[in-house]
Formats: structure tokens, sequence, C-alpha cells
């Protein structure tokens, strides 16, 4: 049982690791002495010897790393061994602060240990400054990202996503902006990933559902005011993978999802190809659970984590969304073409279709409809809008406009 610590019993003179082994445990010694040594040339080098409640091996709680060092029991010794998983495990379950800060010392130590190897030639000081500020930012994003949801300091911008073909408006794609008092402006790309290691993302995503799904309500009694008779608008909705494998967060997401009363074929949920990779089987039921509701789903930044298409077919999805890095280098790019090409091509072969985001010039479009992708999103049609632009922006866009 990995998932649990284990009591074990060592004869005196029995090695409990050797330098060299990949290691994934620590010991903690409840009885007797342990000798840490090492090899210098022929002879073994003793290095300590150490007591009950002192801890060794502990570096492998953060990487699976060679053990740098052997430990031979002294006389008969009884140890408790720690495995990683059950440490991540632990982790996982503590409060989402403590959780949090004490990952951030653990990456400090790992990247201190790999820049200590190489430190000869550069300035450890240097490295150890850097991550020092970076775990203090990282610390106060977390702290204030658990006031931040109560003092409604987040906000959704929508972003438009048109058909290529003639240049409608599709849809919204939401996404959150976080106007802290003390930090001002913070980018998602600043605190998504702190928000999904605390486990915040798990209230955050239910919030940005509910307000985007509110908004939608909104944007189509604008749009039919304004140009009756266009097809239904759809919002996109950024889901992580966090909150896939929340336990019991796909029933609220999709009670969330039914209180609203919009239809959920209008509903499309994103999640990034890495999310799907990283826990497939969790992922998966998740997915069809949403589906079952009706929802669309989409793949995020596509081309960039390496799924296999295997993969794809698992999962019940309804678009590829092909990332801005294959878009924004289009033009140039003979090798950014081909892969667009061969997505878009994948997208209309497993019955889905397919948007292309991070468009920011007219000459993308022409590239991109020859490839035959449904749809586009970036900064040459327009920005991510606050609610109130977003009113304005159907309202002053002519029934069919083609916004090329
Ligand atoms: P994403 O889902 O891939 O969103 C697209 C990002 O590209 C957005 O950045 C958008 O503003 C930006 N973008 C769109 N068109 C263009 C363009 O033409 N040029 C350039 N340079 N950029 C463009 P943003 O809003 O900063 O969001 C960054 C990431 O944060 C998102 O990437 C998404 O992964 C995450 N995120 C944002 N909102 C949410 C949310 O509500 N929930 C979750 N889980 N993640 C979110
Ligand atoms: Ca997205
Ligand atoms: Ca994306």
């Amino acid at each position: 049982m990995k998932n649990h610590w284990v009591r074990e019993h060592f004869a005196a003179g029995q090695a409990i690791f050797q330098e060299g082994d990949i290691g994934q445990d620590a010991y903690l010694i409840e009885h007797g002495k342990v000798r840490i040594t090492s090899r210098r040339g022929d002879e073994d080098r003793l290095l300590a010897t150490i007591n009950p409640g002192d801890m060794f091996g502990e570096i492998a709680l953060i990487d699976k790393m060679t053990r740098t060092a052997s430990a031979i029991a002294d006389e008969d010794v009884t140890l408790i061994r720690i495995s990683r998983d059950l440490v991540v495990s632990k982790l996982k379950n503590a409060d989402p602060l403590l959780s949090h800060i004490l990952q951030i010392i653990v990456d400090r130590y790992r990247e201190a240990l790999g820049a200590s190897k190489k430190s000869e030639e550069s300035s450890p000081e240097d490295g150890l400054h850097r991550l020092r500020e970076y775990a203090v930012n990282q610390i106060q994003i977390a702290q204030n990202l658990s006031d931040a949801l109560a003092n409604g300091e987040f906000e959704l911008h929508y972003q438009p996503v048109v058909y290529l073909e003639d240049g409608r408006l599709g849809g919204f794609e939401a996404l959150i902006r976080w106007n802290q008092p003390k930090l001002g402006f913070v980018s998602p790309l600043g605190f998504i990933g702190v928000a999904e290691d605390s486990g915040l993302i798990v209230p955050i995503g239910r919030w940005v559902l509910k307000t985007a799904l509110s908004a939608l309500t909104q944007f189509q009694a604008a749009m039919d005011h304004s140009h009756p008779g266009q097809s239904a608008l759809f919002m996109s909705i950024n889901v992580s993978a966090r909150q896939l494998q929340e336990f019991g967060e796909i029933d609220e997401l999709a009670s969330l999802i039914r209180n609203s009363g919009i239809d959920p074929a209008r509903i499309k949920l994103e999640v990034t190809e890495s999310a799907l990779i990283e826990h497939p089987e969790t992922a998966v039921l998740a997915l069809r659970q949403l589906k079952e509701l009706g929802v669309l789903l989409a793949i995020d930044d596509f081309g960039t984590g390496y799924s296999s298409l295997s993969y794809l077919s698992m999962f019940p999805l309804d678009t590829l969304k092909i990332d801005q890095s294959f878009v924004f280098t289009l033009q140039e790019n003979e090798g950014s073409r081909r892969i667009t090409r061969a997505i878009a091509g994948l997208a209309r072969d497993l019955g889905m279709n397919c948007i292309a985001e991070g468009i920011e010039n007219s000459g993308d479009i022409a590239i991109l409809r020859e490839m035959d992708c449904e749809f586009g999103q970036g900064y040459h049609f327009s920005k991510p809008l606050p609610h109130a632009s977003v009113l304005k922006y159907i309202e002053a866009r002519g029934a069919g406009q083609t916004g090329h």
C-alpha cells in the first residue's frame, strides 16, 4: 500500500537504501540508530549517525531522485516509511492556503536543489532571491485570492467568437478578470494556477459559470432587440481540470446549468488538452456526465498538449480550439499552416467543428476559411469586453455584419 505509511524493521548492518537507488520514500526513525554513508572511491565515509525522531531520505518526497547517500541500520531499527504519494494526497486534502504554502516551499527547495547543482557558474544568491520573490508573490496572491470572491473583486469579460464564413456573431468566450485593491490587476495567467493548486478554482469556477450564463441571457435579449431573427448566441466557459476531478462538483455545475433555464446546446465548456491527459479516467466520466445534459464540449489550446489521437475519440467532444501559437504564425510559418490545416481536417473527420483563436489580422482569415475552420476569435474582431461594452457592441453591429 503506497498510499499509507508503513512500519518496517531492519536488522543491524542491513541497508535501508543504497546510494544511487531511485527513491520515493522518506523514513522516520522510531527506534534505533541509522548510519548515513557516502561512497568516496573504495571506501564508505560516515556522514552522520541519526536517532529516533529524525527523518532521512526526505528529498525523495519532492522528486523521484537518485539517493545521494546510503542508509544502513546501525543497530536493529524500526522505521516509519512515508511515501511520496501519501504526502501528495495529504497535501491535497489539507487547508488550501496551508497546502499551497507548503507546495511553494517544496518548489523552492526543489529549484534550490537544481540550482545548487549548477551553482558554480551562476550566482546562487540571484536564483534564490528570485525564488523568494516568486514565493512571496504567490503567497500574496493565494492569501488575497481567498477573499476575492466574497469581496466581489472578480469580473468577467467576454470575447466575441465569429463565423469566419460571413463574420456573423456566433457567441462569446467568458474570461475572468481580477482587480485586487492592493495588487492591482492580476492576469488570469498569474492566478488561475494558484486557484487550481489551492482548490479555490472550484468556487471561482461556479461563480464564473453562473455569471456567464446570466450574461448570456442579457446578451441574447440585446441581440433579439437589435437584430431579431439571427441565430442564438453561445457562451464558452473555461473549466479547469480540478473542477472535473472534485467529487460531486459536476452535479453542482449541472444544477447551475439546469437552473439557468438556458438551452444547454448554447453552452460550450472549454477544457484544456493537458487537463484531459493528466487524469483521463476521471475526465472522461466528468465530460460524459456533462455531455448528458446536452452542453457542447471543446478542447482548448489544441495542439500543445501532446494528446494521442486515440484519446480524442474517448471524449465526447464538439469543438477543437486551435492554439494561438499556430494562428499567430500562420502567415509566415509553413509548419503552423500545416498543423492548423491538419487540426481543422481532424475536427471535420471526427464530426467536430473548430475555432481558431488569436486572429490578429485579416490575412489570417482567408487562410483559415480556405481550411474550412468555422469560427474565429481574436483581437482583429475584438478584445475581451466588459459586460456593458458587450451590450453596446451588439447594438452597434449591423445585422449580418461581416466584421472583416
Ligand atoms: P484561453 O482560454 O486560451 O483564453 C484565450 C486568451 O487569449 C485570453 O487571455 C484572451 O484575452 C487572449 N486572446 C484572445 N485573442 C487574442 C489575440 O488576438 N491576441 C492575443 N495576444 N491574445 C488573445 P486571458 O483572458 O488573459 O486568459 C488567459 C487564460 O486564463 C485563458 O486562456 C484560460 O486558460 C485562463 N482563464 C481565463 N478565464 C478563466 C476562467 O474563468 N476559468 C478558468 N479555469 N480559466 C480561465
Ligand atoms: Ca479558453
Ligand atoms: Ca486557448
